[in-house]
């Protein structure tokens, strides 16, 4: 667990994503989840481990169907900060295009964290304003320094709670504001 990759990959003159350091102090388990419109539109997800968040990318989002195995790409872990992000990283920056904070809470491991994310079976439950209930990280296999995992909706009172459409168009959890009005810049109506 370690941030040396996040921030080699970013100029923290140009972008104002946060450079972030390493936690130690315990402190609750958060989530969030990010909708970023890069090259390719995805969905990040970061589950704070171990003083960082660890990420997934996942290129169609969540879904509530627990038929859905939805395809998440491990990525490098993200300073605790990151949570509070939601802005613009500038044109010719790494992940350059607008995020949105698209959901937050915290999760809440079914089994020792660290070991499950080990053996790649992680089973949760997510509190977060739009993601509840019981989900699941699987491993598939790892292409050069890219796990596959799958992200899945386990069966229980919440699945299928929101067709996929409705769900992957809400707006920021943060602000309130759709992807075009956090790219404007314009001000949002929510205040946390
Ligand atoms: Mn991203």
């Amino acid at each position: 667990m370690s941030l040396t990759s996040y921030q080699k990959k970013r100029n923290f003159e140009r972008t104002p994503e946060p450079k972030g350091k390493k936690e130690t102090k315990a402190r609750k388990l958060i989530f969030v989840i990010q909708k970023h419109e890069a090259s390719h539109l995805h969905y990040d997800l970061r589950l704070a481990m171990d003083g960082v968040l660890k990420s997934w990318v996942i290129p169609k989002g969540p879904s509530y169907d627990p038929k859905e195995r939805h395809l998440a790409v491990e990525v490098e872990d993200h300073p605790m900060e990151y949570a509070k992000f939601e802005g613009t990283i500038p044109e010719g920056e790494y992940g350059a295009g607008t995020v949105m904070l698209w959901d937050q809470g915290t999760w809440e491991p079914i089994a020792n964290p660290k070991k499950a994310y080990k053996e790649g079976k992680l089973e949760f439950t997510l509190h977060g304003e739009k993601l509840k209930g019981v989900w699941a990280l699987i491993r598939m296999a790892t292409h050069g320094s890219k796990p596959n995992w799958l992200f899945i909706k386990k069966t229980d009172d919440f699945a299928n709670k929101v067709p996929d459409a409705k769900l992957l168009k809400t707006n920021s959890v943060k602000t309130g504001r759709t992807m075009d009005a956090i790219s404007k810049n314009k001000p949002g109506k929510l205040k946390r």
